[in-house]
């Protein structure tokens, strides 16, 4: 089996399950309760929490451990919300668990604005700069997009903020960017950034949300007031044990320069051109802000110039959901965008961004991880394309 859904889900590091197994079955204690066990669970996990604030490139802060992405979201945003004449401004490219956020906010009353994005899939910086003002309290814009792997400029959006709005609060989801492209949280104005373990080899059921400023927060559930009150419950002590593990054992500059490689041979075998290209090549090939697209024999690559990890095929004449199930029997698993939404019709961003409704419905979504092999990339090209042939003859 070949698997192309990684922006899914991934495949869990197989040295998680002796981290699973040691928090689970030898230091299982409660980290809230007071023997000198549960004080050392209490500590290890004080001790991650500073090791993934490095990793996150924050200088201040914390983390509160949830159980998926789509807490962190919901806690960010709906923690953020206060009554009073405030307004909440998101993009259209948000993933279910912000937008659907967002739509309750609208739906309940609140000034609630939606960003456009640019044809190349990033939010659009001046009609963003055009809506926040001072009554703005939440902007959440995520990083990495999970269906065309367009990557926002968090920077350039922190200047926006500062300048229009320094006192709104701004959230980021982060799910497709942490570990998988740089993210330095220190340079940027960001002040809530979602990210989820199973998008990069950690289990499901763990993720988190890095808070700079725990006073803008109030928590959506009440109970045993762990984690500051934010988040109540007991932790997920194996769970974040093993998010660490997986953030240990990742590299995202190397695993970034592999899958950029991976990409390259993927499509320069699409293209019926195998010749693999070097690390530096595909690097230079990777410049934001660009939508490149290449027909390969009705084969449409179109390429957002955005995270090499995510790519969107189009398939002319033939469903995206009929190549998936073909391309699944024949081993190759691929995706159509977000999980979430993909037993619905259509594709909110990508019409968002302008793509045509016959392209929409012909496109998978390809998704890679840093620890493919050439040969199984190369493979999948080539099923691809003889599986796309093959049904092109039959429905013409
Ligand atoms: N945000 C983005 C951008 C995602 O891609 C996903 C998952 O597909 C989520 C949020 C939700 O993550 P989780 O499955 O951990 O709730």
């Amino acid at each position: 089996m070949i698997y192309l859904d990684n922006a899914g889900t991934t495949k869990m590091f197989e040295e998680c399950v002796e981290v699973h197994k040691k928090f689970s079955c030898e230091q299982f204690f409660n980290p809230s309760a007071l023997s000198e066990e549960s004080m050392q669970v209490s500590k290890l996990i004080s001790e991650t929490e500073k090791f993934l604030l490095k990793r996150l490139g924050a200088s201040e802060g914390n983390i509160l451990f949830t159980g998926c992405a789509t807490e962190s979201n919901n806690l960010a945003i709906k923690g953020s919300f206060r009554k009073g004449a405030w307004e909440y401004v998101f993009s259209e490219g948000e993933h279910p668990s912000v937008y659907n956020v967002a739509k309750k906010l609208e739906m309940d009353g609140c000034v609630v604005h939606f960003v456009p994005l640019a044809s190349d899939g990033c939010v659009d910086l001046r009609a963003l700069e055009k809506v926040l003002n001072e009554k703005t309290r939440l902007i959440s814009i995520m990083h990495v997009s999970n269906e065309t792997g367009a990557i926002n400029d968090l920077k350039k959006i922190s200047e926006i903020k500062l300048k229009k709005c320094p006192k709104a609060i701004l959230h980021v989801d982060g799910v497709q960017g942490f570990m998988k492209i740089p993210v330095v949280l220190r340079q940027t104005a960001v002040d809530l950034y979602s990210f989820s373990g199973h998008k990069f080899h950690a289990p499901k059921g763990i993720a988190g949300l890095y808070v700079k400023n725990k006073g803008a927060l109030k928590e959506i559930f009440q109970g045993g007031g762990q984690q500051f009150g934010l988040r109540s419950g007991t932790e997920n002590v194996s769970g974040i044990m093993q998010l660490r593990k997986a953030v240990e054992l990742i590299v995202e500059k190397t695993n970034f320069l592999r899958v950029s490689r991976l990409k390259n041979v993927f499509n320069s075998a699409l293209k019926e051109n195998k010749v693999g290209l070097t690390c530096d090549d595909a690097c230079k090939n990777l410049q934001n802000g660009a939508v490149k697209i290449e027909n390969c024999d009705g084969v449409v690559i179109r390429d957002f110039c955005g995270s090499p990890y995510i790519e969107n095929l189009v398939f002319q004449g033939v469903k995206g959901e009929t190549m998936l199930h073909a391309l699944n029997q024949e081993g190759v698993i691929v995706g159509l965008g977000s999980a979430c939404s993909s037993k619905k019709a259509g594709n909110r961003i990508l019409e968002k961004i302008g793509v045509s409704p016959e392209d929409i419905i012909s496109s998978v979504r390809i998704s890679f991880n840093a620890y493919m092999t050439d040969e199984e990339v190369l493979k999948a090209a080539e099923i691809i394309k003889i599986t796309y042939h093959k049904i092109k003859e039959k429905v013409s």
